[in-house]
């Protein structure tokens, strides 16, 4: 395959090569059920519980308190539909902002829950959440960082008028876009659930991870040999929470100097885009107060940048900018690749015509100068002649 610049990291980031490295012995060396009595499961065992103290470490858990599962939507979908049924049978309604991850937009609305709003900057309306909390309300799902327009929200300020509204209900943060890049630990410390996905963070597909606080009632939403104490049955993925475990300490390890880097490239990227077209609208950004400096990116995960061009359409830009060897996405990574209008841009206000538009270019750890440099070269004239095109 001809050198691409990938910018779609936030759809699914590549492994570490040592975490490829720590899986290897569990597919053909170490491949025991780790639920046996015998040596080699005793071996899986004791691999699986080093990964759950890594990622309880990183996430601010106890071990006890980390279920492995199969993704981040696994994650999400125990959460909401797990604490909802574990109010025991007294029901109780689920409130989560209208931009969230279809994983927990979906299981909220099933359940018949509220949905609340967000401001053009993409940040939720606080007023909204105020009126739609009380007594009724069982859980409260919010992410740190949103995947399309990386706009983070702080918890602290939801848990606090959680206390003063529904001081009964449960906070769920998925976190599953922040982790890469912000100390979940600290910020999502005020919540009861908390979800991640490995292969946002160097990790392989097919494993997250749910944190369930000791004080959480949850119903499991999948039944059988009752592995994770009960919370989530099935044999676990040994090689994938291996994996998930290096990863998320090399993660944490690396995450202030790649931070800082991706930060710089991605200040590069969307810097010279708004400089080299005209008509772009760039998604969660503030007036800069300070000089010498375009935009505040500072509400913004360092390693997203989401641009609205006017007068095209998504589908034709990412054509061309595969064509360049550009790779990246309109709306988040969904089913079968098809892009539907985002609904998180339409939380925003902004409107179909400009929203069709939209192109999210994403960085990671693996990013460099070079993968920045060829989008620069790649999507201006890109633009222009769809707009010519359409003309
Ligand atoms: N939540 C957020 C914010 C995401 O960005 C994603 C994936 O894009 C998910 C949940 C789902 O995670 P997974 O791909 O592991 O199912």
């Amino acid at each position: 395959m001809a050198a691409v610049a990938y910018l779609d990291h936030a759809a699914s980031t590549p492994m570490y090569p040592e975490v490829v490295e720590s899986m290897r012995e569990f597919f053909d060396a170490c491949y025991a059920n780790p639920t046996g009595a015998h040596r080699m499961a005793r071996d899986a065992r004791r691999a699986t519980d080093d990964a759950r103290d890594i990622l309880a470490e990183a996430l601010g858990a106890r071990p006890a308190e980390i279920v492995f599962c199969g993704s981040g939507t696994e994650a999400d979908n125990l959460a909401i539909f797990g604490a909802a049924a574990g109010s025991g049978g007294s029901g109780g309604t689920v409130v989560c902002g209208a931009v969230e991850h279809p994983a927990v937009l979906r299981p909220t609305e099933q359940l018949g829950g509220r949905v609340v709003g967000v401001d053009g900057d993409g940040m939720l309306d606080m007023d909204a959440l105020a009126a739609a909390l009380d007594g009724d309300v069982r859980l409260v799902s919010v992410m740190l960082a949103n995947n399309e327009t990386g706009v983070i929200w702080s918890l602290g300020d939801v848990a606090e008028l959680m206390a003063r509204h529904a001081p009964g209900a449960l906070l769920h943060t998925d976190a599953v876009q922040a982790f890469p890049w912000l100390d979940v630990a600290t910020l999502a410390a005020p919540a009861d659930l908390v979800s991640v996905s490995a292969h946002k963070f160097g990790g392989p597909k097919g494993v997250g991870a749910l944190v369930v606080r000791d004080r959480v009632r949850l119903q499991p939403q999948i039944v059988g040999g009752g592995q994770e104490s009960e919370r989530r049955s099935g044999t676990p993925n040994v090689a994938g929470i291996v994996g998930l475990g290096r990863a998320a300490e090399i993660t944490v390890a690396r995450r202030g100097e790649v931070t800082e880097r991706a930060g710089r490239l991605r200040d590069r990227l969307a810097d010279g885009l708004r400089a080299a077209v005209p008509g772009v609208t760039e998604s969660g950004v503030r007036p800069a107060t300070g000089a010498g400096v375009t935009v505040d990116r500072s509400a913004k995960l360092p390693g997203s940048c989401h641009l609205c061009f006017e007068g095209i359409e998504s589908e034709a830009l990412l054509f061309l900018a595969e064509r360049g060897g550009v790779y990246a996405s309109a709306a988040s990574a969904c089913a079968s690749g098809a892009e539907h209008p985002s609904h998180v841009l339409a939380a925003m206000g902004y409107p179909r015509s400009l929203a069709r538009g939209s192109l999210r270019l994403s960085l990671g750890a693996a990013s460099t100068g070079a993968d920045v440099e060829t989008a620069l070269a790649v999507l201006p004239p890109a633009v222009a002649q769809l707009r010519r095109a359409a003309a």
